[in-house]
């Protein structure tokens, strides 16, 4: 008897550093909603197009009649939970041949949504949708062009997170956003991400949700459980003392991107094991774009995660038959219970990382020619203990750590230096965890 009070003490102790017993998530995960994520979708493309070019004063058709319709579905979903959204327009002015695709001066209008941490009220995790859609002359703003997976899928998904988690309460903040001007050139990212370093907003980083609702790949193949996490190896923005380091230090699979996109595929192998998430260690799609880049440009983390098995006689289509082939971006072909899956896999991990502390801003890391690798880091406040994380250096994923309590330096004993590679995550009181830093400086 003694012994299994003793047994069910150790399990209690133990488990107040689990996030997986945190209900939360659960609830979170069961909360989701196809049907409304399927309503939402169709409510898009009826307004015919949603090219940002297209028609701002009609009530029914255009992208201003849809981001009109966005910001008063934001605010729908912020009546309900006493008003804990933020929803405001965030827009610029782009000029007549600033780009290629843009043939008249037009206001690229992105719709946030931010739902405000109690504690870290300037830091931001994000998650975005696009507004615009385009058919196959990217310069066509008139012609009908539903965009139902590319990408009413995206953001019907943003605005089913905004309603499942504007029922919880949040240490840091979360924005919610319709990004617009994708399809012209990534416009409306690069305005709120410009936007953000004004702000001075402290960005954890973006999780850019572009297509995520088709399972019919082109190549036949049909999977409701791949999907893909496209990360840029590291920052564009690091300097030539930083890349110099990489050569003797390591770092080259390690930037922000790269640690936010296993944030995601690990959380998602936790709670959702039926899904297949894909590291994909590239920017984007081969020679392709989508709007986490912009915040990648301004030195953000940022991600896409999208479907796995893409169909391209659904994008960016002029509705055709050719061939016998029915050409695209239809609601037939969107899967609204995979949409709903992948609006899940955000959802969650937005919850785990305002949830979460901050990271530790500094890592440093020694043991050269020493038995043992060394690593100290800057406390966060917030945090009740830090987990080192190693791996070898041919893995892509934190394959072990170690939980250290509430100090600052640790020496992992026997780990030899040179055979891994090494960072450490701030972990909360219910067990959320910072995304992993990788060691920014080296002690001897
Ligand atoms: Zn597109």
């Amino acid at each position: 008897m003694k012994q299994s009070i003793a047994f069910i003490f150790l399990i209690f102790s133990l488990s107040i550093l689990t996030a997986q017993d945190d209900t939360r998530i659960y609830d979170i995960i069961n909360a989701v909603s196809a049907e409304r994520i399927e309503k939402d979708v169709t409510t898009l493309v009826n307004f015919g197009t949603r090219h940002t070019l297209s028609d701002t004063t009609s009530q029914t058709r255009g992208i201003g009649a849809a981001r009109r319709w966005i910001k008063s579905e934001f605010e729908n979903i912020s009546s309900d939970c006493n008003d804990c959204l933020e929803v405001f327009y965030q827009k610029d002015l782009i000029k007549k041949g600033e780009g290629a695709r843009i043939v008249k001066d037009v206001w690229v209008v992105n719709v946030v949504a931010i739902k405000r941490g109690t504690k870290y009220p300037n830091r931001f995790i994000i998650m975005s949708g696009d507004i615009d859609s385009r058919v196959s002359d990217p310069n066509n703003f008139t012609s009908d062009s539903p965009g139902a997976n590319d990408n009413a899928s995206g953001m019907a998904g943003t605005l089913e997170a905004a309603r499942v988690l504007s029922q919880y309460s949040f240490e840091s903040s979360i924005i919610f956003v319709g990004l617009s001007g994708e399809e012209q050139g990534l416009y409306g990212g690069r305005g709120l991400a410009a936007h953000a370093k004004q702000n001075n907003w402290d960005i954890v980083g973006i999780f850019n949700n572009d297509m995520i609702g088709n399972i019919t790949g082109v190549d036949g193949v049909v999977s409701n459980r791949d999907f893909r996490i496209f990360s840029e190896p590291v920052p564009p923005t690091e300097t030539e003392e930083e890349r110099r380091a990489r050569r003797f230090y390591g770092g080259e699979v390690d930037g922000i991107s790269r640690q936010l996109a296993r944030y995601v595929y690990k959380t998602t192998k936790t709670y959702m094991p039926e899904m297949n998430p894909m590291l994909i260690y590239r920017l984007d799609r081969f020679g392709r774009g989508g709007h986490h880049r912009p915040f990648n440009d301004a030195g953000f983390a940022g991600i896409r995660i999208m479907e796995a098995h893409e169909n391209y006689t659904q994008q960016h289509q002029d509705i055709r038959l050719e061939d016998g082939i029915a050409y695209g971006d239809v609601l037939k072909h969107v899967n609204f219970g995979y949409a709903k899956k992948l609006t899940t896999v955000n959802a969650i991990n937005l919850a785990s990382i305002a949830w979460a502390p901050p990271a530790p801003t500094t890592v440093e890391i020694g043991g050269i020619v020493e038995p043992a690798a060394k690593l100290k880091w800057s406390k966060v406040d917030g945090a009740v203990g830090y987990k080192i994380y190693w791996r070898d250096t041919t893995s892509p994923t934190w394959d072990n750590h170690r939980y250290v309590g509430d100090i600052n330096e640790y020496t992992l004993t026997g780990i030899v230096i040179d055979n891994f590679f090494f960072g450490v995550a701030a972990v909360g009181k219910d067990g959320h965890e910072s995304p992993v830093v990788f060691p920014n400086k080296v002690f001897r």
